[in-house]
């Protein structure tokens, strides 16, 4: 499949997270990642999905030499750090990030290149490897020039608007698009998997592969299913009518009126979707997702999968409060608002500074050595 460096510019979508098994839960970016069109029946047959090539990447090399001006220290308060990271909208996976290590997320904004070598790891290879056979279990690529930031997320859209039928007829569809505004910031990610169970519920199905063989540790699990949360309030409030144009093209910086590529056309067409420019494939979207027959998620489960038998190792359900899940996306967003600093691990998940790229440099865990130091020391005086 072609990929670009556009979409490296362009696509933070990708939540394939399989750093588990590192205690590094990540945000990978998606290098190569493929857009879905899956549009044969039952899962059976691979059946045909759009991939984008050919677009532009000069804003990117700019983009990060403007970034690297920025990169100074954890704390600037000048800026709140969406201003600081040039950030429109945040990921589902940066969130779940945020949730493990908030200064550890921070330091991997600061040196991503610490954490893209970090991503060459075998294991995390492993585990993309394994979502992508998956995928290409029910999907097919089929590849699609684009020119555009919008053909780019054209692309997307069309796939979300064909696996949107699919579900409906009862199938199941995988790697789906969701976002949306919660909690007054634009958020997207992409659900591993979606379908119909026996009593007719919709499941939200999120595979982890892991290297060892067993269940991840309470602290690992908290994140995953913080994942699978937020992607039910996003999924939900599609279906429910609440994400609007101007939510997807304000938040995106995308132009409404820009006219998509001629594959791109084609390519709709071939679908059944007759669109000219962005802005009525946006509307086409959200038109049909919200007056589907769809309905809010009913369950959400993880499955953990073992890399090195290629075997089950066991699946887990994952609970859903809203109100507590939006009072701790809340807390989250604080930061990025910039009402408060970031903070690290306490004391008690010490534990987890052990696995850290960052742990050698860390001023948190610095200022919470020297902190408990002279605790020690004011005690044995
Ligand atoms: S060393 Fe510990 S506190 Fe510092 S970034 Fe890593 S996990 Fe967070």
């Amino acid at each position: 499949m072609d990929t670009s460096g556009s979409q490296q510019l362009f696509d933070d979508w990708d939540d394939i997270s399989d750093s588990e098994f590192l205690n590094i839960p990540s945000e990978q970016q998606s290098l190569g990642k493929i857009y879905h069109l899956s549009s044969d029946s039952a899962g059976q047959h691979s059946s045909p999905c759009a991939s984008t090539s050919l677009v532009h990447n000069r804003n990117e090399e700019t983009l990060e030499q403007v970034r690297g001006l920025k990169r100074k220290s954890l704390h600037e308060n000048s800026f709140s750090p969406m201003q600081r990271f040039f950030k429109r909208h945040l990921s589902v996976t940066l969130l779940c990030d945020q949730s493990w290590c908030e200064v550890k997320t921070v330091y991997s904004l600061l040196k991503p290149f610490v954490k893209r070598k970090d991503m060459q790891h075998a294991e995390v290879q492993i585990g993309k490897q394994i979502h992508l056979s998956r995928e290409r279990e029910i999907q097919e690529v089929v590849p699609v020039d684009t020119w555009t930031r919008e053909d780019a997320e054209a692309i997307r859209l069309l796939n979300m608007l064909h696996m949107t039928s699919l579900l409906e007829a009862g199938e199941r569809v995988r790697e789906f698009p969701v976002f949306g505004v919660t909690e007054g910031v634009f958020i997207k990610g992409v659900v591993d998997e979606l379908m119909y169970n026996q009593k007719g519920e919709l499941v939200l199905n999120e595979l982890k592969t892991r290297k060892q063989n067993s269940l991840p540790s309470s602290a690992q699990d908290k994140v995953n299913c913080l994942q699978v949360g937020l992607y039910k309030l996003l999924f939900d409030g599609l279906v429910r009518g609440e994400v609007k144009k101007d939510h997807v093209l304000t938040h995106l910086k995308l132009r409404s009126g820009q006219v998509l590529g001629a594959g791109v056309q084609a390519h709709a067409k071939s679908i059944g979707v007759l669109v000219t420019t962005f802005e009525e494939l946006v509307d086409a979207l959200l038109i049909t997702v919200s007056c589907s027959d769809l309905p809010c998620i009913d369950l959400l489960q993880i499955e953990y999968y073992h890399q090195g038998s290629n075997g089950p190792i066991g699946t887990r359900v994952a609970p859903f409060d809203e109100a507590q899940l939006r009072a701790e996306l809340q807390g989250y967003l604080a930061y990025w608002r910039g009402q408060r600093e970031p903070r690290g691990v306490d004391i008690e998940e010490a534990w987890k500074c052990k696995s850290c790229l960052y742990e050698q440099t860390c001023d948190w865990k610095k200022n919470r050595l020297k902190v408990s130091d002279q605790q020690a020391a004011h005690a044995s005086s």
